[in-house]
């Protein structure tokens, strides 16, 4: 049973009784429908990885028109626009991202049947650029004025081999961010508050190679070499939870003209991750340890020829994480039950979200679909069939402004409950 702080309960409970919340929990909803139709406009200007320049124009003068500040783009092509707080507090980030997981050519319009609404990016995470937008109107209208400042922001280059890129940029440039907000997360009763670590190595082993017959005994064997730290690194033990992942994903050596020749050199490629940082440097420290043990026992077998290892990195996710009781994760629990959506704290995330907790900035990634029963959680995102499940969907929009208010802080009323 998971119980939150009397002292978050209060605060929340402080602010849905407030008129101009209540007020704006309503206009959202009655928002629905513009909200479902900036979602298709924008859906429409595809924005592949990298490629994301005239969305991120569209997006621009949709908050410009809102009457937020200083918006602008910005040296990672991210779309920036503040709202100022009244008072003090902390400096709050939302932010979703622009570009989607498809080339140009892919979107053929919005087909609307079934309760869905299907287009390539329908969801990811398009939907969360028209969720900022729903908001921000929200807000404005309302009369709600924050203790912080919020910065709203459309990122580049979330997915695929844009590994996060844009809001890496952004958090370099922006240090002064104090939390972090994201929303990408398919079904909203999720609330993703860890970030899993992940990166992926080239290892490679080299000795002098020789024949096959004539130079045994006398030379230590690279391929041998790594056989052993495969080996090794196959018994290593890793904690089920928090979850912690290794996986041997290429083995070569030698070629085919060699098959009676000991080969000079063997490479290992392997991708490691956890949703602990301190388990995740644990497995870490392991396994280059079988890297080095390895070359030393293969060494050691013959007495002769040394056996060098090398290691570079080809890729890399940073990781952080937080407790399951942070003030942001008792938020996302009660802004979900306020709106009548059962929170499940999800393990682990790969998101923008990550970028902030590596920087140890508070933050959470939220979801962007009201999705209560199986049919609509089908969501098929990354594949040209997806959809969006239409019906409730400003609750998701209701859930980022709850969490939102917490985090910055009602002006006047309480100050944000991330200390
Ligand atoms: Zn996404």
């Amino acid at each position: 049973m998971y119980q939150t702080s009397e002292q978050c309960a209060q605060q929340f409970k402080t602010m849905v009784g407030l008129p101009q919340v209540q007020k704006a929990l309503q206009l959202i909803e009655q928002d629905q429908d513009r909200c479902i139709a900036e979602q298709c406009e924008l859906v429409q200007i595809e924005a592949p990885t990298g490629h994301e320049e005239k969305r991120a124009a569209v997006f621009a003068d949709k908050l410009r028109a809102l009457g937020l500040e200083d918006v602008h783009i910005d040296r990672g092509g991210n779309v920036v626009a503040l709202r100022r707080g009244k008072g003090k507090g902390p400096k709050v980030l939302i932010e979703g991202h622009l570009d989607t997981v498809f080339p140009f050519g892919s979107v053929k319009g919005v087909e609307q049947r079934d309760g869905f609404i299907y287009a390539p990016g329908i969801g990811d995470d398009t939907r969360a650029l028209a969720m900022l937008l729903s908001l921000a109107r929200a807000m404005n209208e309302a009369g709600i004025e924050t203790a912080g400042d919020v910065v709203f922001v459309g990122t580049t280059r979330e997915e695929g081999t844009g590994s996060l890129g844009g809001m890496k940029d952004f958090l370099q440039d922006n240090p002064d961010i104090d939390i972090s907000l994201s929303i990408d997360n398919n079904d909203m009763s999720g609330i993703v508050y860890q970030a899993t670590v992940g990166e992926t190595w080239e290892v490679t082993f080299k000795g002098m190679g020789g024949h096959a017959f004539g130079a045994f005994g006398s030379i230590a064997q690279p391929i041998h070499a790594a056989a052993r730290a495969v080996a090794k690194i196959a018994d290593i033990q890793v904690p089920a939870e928090p979850k912690t992942t290794y996986c041997v994903s290429n083995f070569h050596g030698g070629n085919d003209a060699g098959v009676h020749a000991i080969a000079s050199e063997a490479v290992v490629k392997l991708n490691f991750r956890s949703n602990s940082p301190e388990e995740f440097e644990v497995m870490k420290k392991k396994i280059f340890d079988a890297f080095e043990q390895a070359a030393r026992e293969e060494t050691d077998r013959w007495g002769k020829n040394t056996i060098e290892w090398s290691k570079k990195l080809i890729g890399s996710v940073p990781g952080g994480g937080q407790d399951e009781h942070a003030p942001l994760v008792e938020t996302a629990w009660l802004s979900l039950e306020h709106v009548g959506v059962e929170p499940v704290l999800a393990k682990g995330g790969c998101t923008n979200a990550n970028v902030a907790m590596s920087r140890g900035i508070p933050a959470l990634c939220m979801g962007r679909a009201y999705a209560p029963d199986a049919e609509s959680k089908t969501i098929y995102n990354h594949s040209l069939d997806e959809r969006y499940p239409v019906a409730g969907a400003y609750k998701a929009v209701q859930q980022a402004l709850l969490v939102l208010l917490m985090a910055a802080g009602v002006d006047g009323v309480f100050g944000s409950i991330v200390k």
